[in-house]
């Protein structure tokens, strides 16, 4: 499986850091995960074509996770691919019918098949063979984080959260985490993350991931990367690394 950061940042811009979004590459198939502003541009630097891209995972509609799937679907549909499916969150279906209703000539342009879930659900994209299970994340909006499980290799994507000890326990033998770290150390904050709350949580339940990526970072983080990993460094004993912008990885 491989896996390729699109977004890396937030809803407030930054040199070189889009908003959230990455793919995952299933057999061959690159499901989407997350469309914020700026990764529409960034499917095509990564060396995709928007095209291929038929399954959209999202782990919430915060507009910073959301922002261009409108226009990755007109963009299809200019290229003439108007079938697409979209899986999220409880309310995704509503926030779809009314973001289309506002544009007139779109309407009837797309066939999109939306599928909304709740913790505990698994679902296969078509065209994949992988498992992908979910589980409710702390945040101020219903939000989910994705367990794919592909053969033998599992990758968890937590969107926003707080670090909390059931997407932990939900991470178990993953070859990959990637978890949100909003803020720098002993920044104080809610329904995100910062590297000491993510260690206070660390404290208490284990983490067995192979290697731990940090995505969603405010500007406030430039310049605390380094001690944010040396920070986690010290209760984790694996891997763990800041994600940028078009880093690919392959697990
Ligand atoms: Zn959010
Ligand atoms: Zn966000």
């Amino acid at each position: 499986m491989k896996i390729r950061f699109l977004g890396t940042g937030v809803g407030i811009p930054q040199a070189g850091r889009v908003q959230s979004g990455l793919i995952m590459e299933m057999i061959g198939k690159p499901v989407l995960f997350d469309c914020g502003c700026g990764v529409l541009g960034r499917i095509a630097e990564a060396g995709y074509t928007h095209t291929d891209i038929e399954n959209i995972v999202l782990t919430h509609l915060h507009l910073d996770h959301v922002g261009d799937v409108l226009a990755l679907l007109k963009a299809n549909w200019l290229k003439g691919k108007t079938k697409m499916r979209i899986f999220g969150p409880q309310g995704t279906q509503e926030w779809f019918g009314k973001v289309i209703d506002t544009y007139d000539y779109l309407q009837g342009r797309f066939e999109v098949e939306i599928t909304e879930l709740a913790g505990g659900e698994t679902f296969t994209p078509k065209g994949t063979d992988c498992n992908i299970s979910c589980i409710p994340t702390v945040h101020s909006t219903p939000s989910l984080a994705y367990r794919v499980e592909c053969g033998k290799k599992i990758v968890v994507y937590t969107g926003d959260t707080e670090p909390s000890k059931p997407v932990f326990e939900f991470s178990r033998e993953a070859d990959v985490m990637i978890h949100e770290c909003s803020f720098p150390l002993g920044f104080e904050t809610d329904n995100h993350t910062t590297p000491d709350m993510f260690t206070d949580v660390l404290k208490q339940t284990p983490l067995y991931v192979k290697i731990l990526y940090f995505i969603h970072l405010y500007p406030h983080m430039q310049g605390h990367e380094q001690e944010a990993m040396d920070h986690v460094s010290q209760y984790f004993s694996n891997e763990v690394r800041i994600a940028s912008d078009l880093l690919e990885i392959v697990v």
